[in-house]
């Protein structure tokens, strides 16, 4: 065990993703000075990865003119699961082979730097906490929204990890049951149904029960929306250069905006689950701001308008009138500061002990 260095000025992040690795160099207040990236080649194996994030940090902070001696820290954003207070990494879907892998002590033994290891959405809810939408909140919900639903939690100023890291999984919570299968196993989770794979799904459902060129009726008020009565049930598959198996949530979106009645009718569905799990949240921890990244960035107020319309449904005024619903604030320079994040609260709660 190496013990943090508070006086240290400046702060190290390791992403590990199933495709590509990436170490960046910052300091404290999260302006990053050097960055490298290496593709995973997970089929090597742990030692071997473990031993090029190694030299990544070298690399960095050379580039950076740090010396490690400077650093006041490693953190790491990984797959889960994995356990925060030993940092061994339990066989992450993404990362074969790594089955009870003690990434913190390697890392440790490897740079002599104390290393902190957290899950990937727990890390970018940090990150958009301490850089991103969330500065300045007390109680802040984090949630992906792409291939996954994940999210991480903010709760009195602090990351809620739960009793075994498993604290956030918004994306799990049950909205249908016996509904769509989820990939964590179970049926009709917020993810199976509102995940980008789960909106291109039922997108293609809707389409290949429909006839090309026939009109069909959209339910509720959309009825009445003269854009939706000149929608083509097909417009989709025509973003999509003809083939319906094409088809993404961002041809969804894409499409919903020139008033394809199809595509309104998925972003409808869409926003009437995610309201239902947003709602469910709202009421049991009462937050201040939610944040939700990738699709809700892209799509904007086309599925955060109905979002927070049916959301009144979902909550009680007070709840309703004290709670944001907002996009994401970082981008994709989320995985670069998520790591940094890591390291930063350690420092933080350093500090204050
Ligand atoms: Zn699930």
């Amino acid at each position: 065990m190496v013990s943090l260095q508070s006086t240290g000025r400046f702060l190290i992040g390791l992403d590990i993703g199933g495709t590509k690795l990436a170490a960046v160099v910052a300091d404290r207040d999260g302006t990053i000075l050097q960055k490298a990236r290496r593709p995973t080649e997970a089929a090597r194996g742990p030692r071997l990865i473990v031993e090029s994030l190694c030299e990544m940090v070298r690399e960095v902070a050379g580039l950076a003119s740090v010396r490690l001696t400077e650093v006041a820290g490693i953190g790491v954003s990984c797959g889960g699961p994995l356990d925060t207070a030993t940092g061994i990494v339990y066989s992450p879907p993404n990362l074969p082979g790594w089955d009870g892998i003690p990434l913190k002590a390697w890392l440790e033994e490897s740079l002599n730097i104390a290393a902190f290891v957290e899950n990937d959405a727990n890390a970018e809810a940090l990150a958009e906490w301490l850089f991103g939408a969330g500065r300045g909140y007390r109680n802040v919900v984090y949630m992906t929204m792409s291939t996954g639903i994940g999210g991480g939690l903010i709760l009195d100023g602090r990351l809620y990890r739960g009793t075994c890291d498993a604290a956030g999984e918004v994306g799990h919570i049950t909205l249908v049951p016996n509904g769509p299968r989820c990939g964590c196993g179970k049926r009709g989770c917020l993810e199976a149904l509102c995940s980008g794979p789960a909106i291109a799904r039922r997108a293609r459902e809707l389409i290949t029960e429909t006839v090309p060129g026939s009109r069909f009726q959209v339910p509720g008020q959309q009825a009445d929306r003269p854009d939706v009565q000149t929608g083509r049930p097909d417009l989709m598959v025509d973003l999509a250069d003809g083939d319906v198996n094409a088809i993404t949530a961002e041809t969804v979106m894409n499409a919903a905006r020139r008033g394809d009645a199809t595509a309104l009718r998925v972003v409808d569905e869409t926003a009437r689950y995610m309201a239902q799990g947003l709602g469910t949240l709202i009421n049991v921890l009462n937050p201040e701001i939610i944040i939700i990244g990738t699709i809700i960035v892209k799509a904007g107020d086309l599925l955060l308008s109905p979002i927070r319309e049916y959301l009144k449904q979902e909550t009680w005024d007070r709840l309703y009138r004290t709670v944001q619903i907002v996009p994401a604030g970082l981008g994709d320079a989320v995985g670069d500061l998520a790591a940094i994040a890591v390291v930063r609260q350690a420092l933080e709660g350093y500090v204050k002990r």
